[in-house]
């Protein structure tokens, strides 16, 4: 079973979104399992701090390398193969090629980084694998990490069906997804294109086809190597 670990200062953030539809339905089924440990229950003195000013000055506070460390030693068993990651706006950008990957393995460990991040030694010392989710900066890692979870859940097997077997979706074949439409066949005077309702399989294929190569050459020109 697809197990996630979530280190957070904001476990009553979690399942938030994902307890709903596709994502709830499945870890209500325990098709994945989903566990929160709070960081600040490893904090010092009477109010449990966790963060410290950064060393060299400058604004914001940084999450303690010894209580993240101390927060994962006690949460990880020994043993434990999960790729542990830390969601950061520095990391390697999340790809449906790297979702794929670890959906396949047996779940991941996540840190939510907030304030200013956290004790870049924590990150080397315990092998925390920087991801990010995209060029903006959010305030913390707790949106990150779900969006992460919902991207791999949802290609666990029972979960979507037939529905993501396919190669077809955005990215998955380095091209984005061509248009989609369904009744009524015609809308505000917009008429479902006649290809598609021609029953010609092979002709809707190459339309598709050409379709995703059109959006893909107009939006993300990236994409095309
Ligand atoms: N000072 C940091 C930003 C900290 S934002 C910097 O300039 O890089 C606070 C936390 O939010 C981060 O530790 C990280 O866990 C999370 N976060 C913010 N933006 C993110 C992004 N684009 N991808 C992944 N995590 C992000």
């Amino acid at each position: 079973m697809f197990h996630a670990s979530i280190f957070t200062l904001y476990p009553d953030m979690f399942p938030g979104p994902l307890g709903a539809s596709l994502s709830g339905d499945a870890l209500a089924r325990g098709v994945w399992a989903l566990e929160t440990r709070n960081i600040r229950d490893h904090g010092q003195g009477r109010h449990r701090a966790v963060d410290d000013t950064p060393a060299g000055g400058g604004p914001g506070m940084v999450i303690r390398a010894d209580i993240l460390a101390a927060s994962l030693d006690a949460g990880i068993p020994d043993g434990d193969a999960r790729p542990r990651l830390l969601m950061s706006p520095r990391g390697r950008p999340l790809t449906q090629a790297r979702v794929r990957e670890l959906a396949a393995g047996p779940g991941v460990v996540i840190v939510c980084g907030r304030f200013e991040g956290v004790d870049e030694r924590v990150i080397e010392g315990r092998g925390l694998e920087e991801v990010s989710i995209g060029d903006y900066v959010l305030s913390g890692g707790e949106i990150p990490a779900m969006v992460l979870l919902d991207a791999c859940v949802r290609l666990l097997p029972g979960v979507m069906g037939k529905l993501v077997s396919g190669s077809e979706e955005s990215f998955e074949n380095g091209l984005l997804e061509y248009p989609h439409y369904t009744r009524p066949r015609e809308w505000e005077g917009r008429a479902i294109p006649d290809i598609l309702l021609s029953g010609d399989h092979a002709k809707i294929e190459k339309w598709r086809r050409a379709e995703s190569e059109r959006l893909t050459r107009e939006r993300r020109r990236d994409l095309l190597k």
